[in-house]
């Protein structure tokens, strides 16, 4: 997945903003939850920034 970094900065099992370096790794840094391909399509970012 070239160009486009997977970063949950919201967990959508408990809603909570994730910690950036749980959110750079793609999972909950609360409930440790990694999200499922539908859920990735909702957090994830391109990476226009970097
Ligand atoms: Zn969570």
């Amino acid at each position: 997945m070239h160009g486009i970094r997977i970063v949950m900065k919201v967990c959508p099992t408990c809603s909570q903003w994730n910690s950036p370096k749980a959110a750079y790794k793609g999972v909950c840094g609360w409930c440790a939850y990694i999200p499922l391909c539908e859920d990735l399509e909702l957090a994830a970012e391109r990476d226009d920034a970097a």
